[in-house]
């Protein structure tokens, strides 16, 4: 007997692919924890690059907010902060990438905001839970338009902005991160097998702080582009 959904089957979320009409569909959003040793340090925890491997945590696609220009302040927190990140589009498959051929998966580059509830994060590492609601929650991956790489070229360096109410929050050059996006490819790669629609959001550099409703938030990324983000009210 042929089976019928009971509801609609939900859409898969999608981005914008920057000056043209395609749409780039998301499959899973992937990202990197502590990459950038100022942010870690402002979080309380070095990081010992020849000690730790990357630490991941994932984001459901259903809460991607791809080029809306906002979002609410999000339920059951206090502390919501901002995290300005490059975030890595993926093209191709890929399973125990060489770091040296990483940068062919890559379709393109967005910049995107790691929305975390840092309430959440703080007492969930105090009691050694999961980070899932901490960073998981509906409107919490922020996403402008994909720029491809053929447009870029492969971007390793460039400046990386955050503004607060268009005073600067977050200011540092992608050259500062711990993992570099090859050694991130790779290392994920050993752990998943990447496919066409996967995100990689990189990590956030110092400076992040929390916003309250009626904020505007204002990033940018040399080469890659800008977004744009109001804070509606609770
Ligand atoms: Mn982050």
């Amino acid at each position: 007997m042929d089976k019928t959904y009971l509801f609609p089957p939900f859409r898969r979320p999608a981005a914008l692919v920057s000056g043209t009409s395609q749409l780039f569909p998301v499959n899973r959003i992937f990202c990197v924890a502590k990459n950038y040793q100022a942010h870690a340090k402002e979080m309380g925890m070095a990081v010992d690059k020849g000690a730790q491997s990357p630490s991941y945590f994932q984001k459901n696609p259903v809460n991607l907010v791809a080029c809306r220009p906002e979002i609410d302040y999000p339920p059951g927190t206090s502390d919501c902060h901002y995290e300005m990140e490059l975030v890595v589009a993926i093209g191709k498959t890929g399973f125990e990438v060489k770091e040296d051929d990483a940068n062919e998966l890559i379709f393109g580059y967005a910049c995107g905001l790691d929305m975390t509830r840092r309430d959440l994060q703080r007492q969930a590492k105090e009691q050694g839970g999961p980070w899932d609601t901490a960073k998981d929650f509906e409107q919490s991956a922020v996403l402008s338009p994909i720029v491809s790489k053929s447009e870029t070229g492969i971007i390793d360096s460039g400046r990386v902005e955050l503004r607060l109410n268009q005073e600067l929050r977050q200011s540092s050059d992608l050259s500062m991160m711990i993992w570099s996006v090859p050694e991130i490819i790779a290392d994920l790669s050993r752990l998943y097998h990447l496919e066409p629609g996967d995100l990689i959001y990189t990590g956030t550099p110092e400076g992040v702080g929390s916003v309250t409703a009626g904020d505007l938030l204002e990033g940018s990324i040399e080469r890659v582009g800008g977004l744009s983000l109001h804070i509606t009210g609770p």
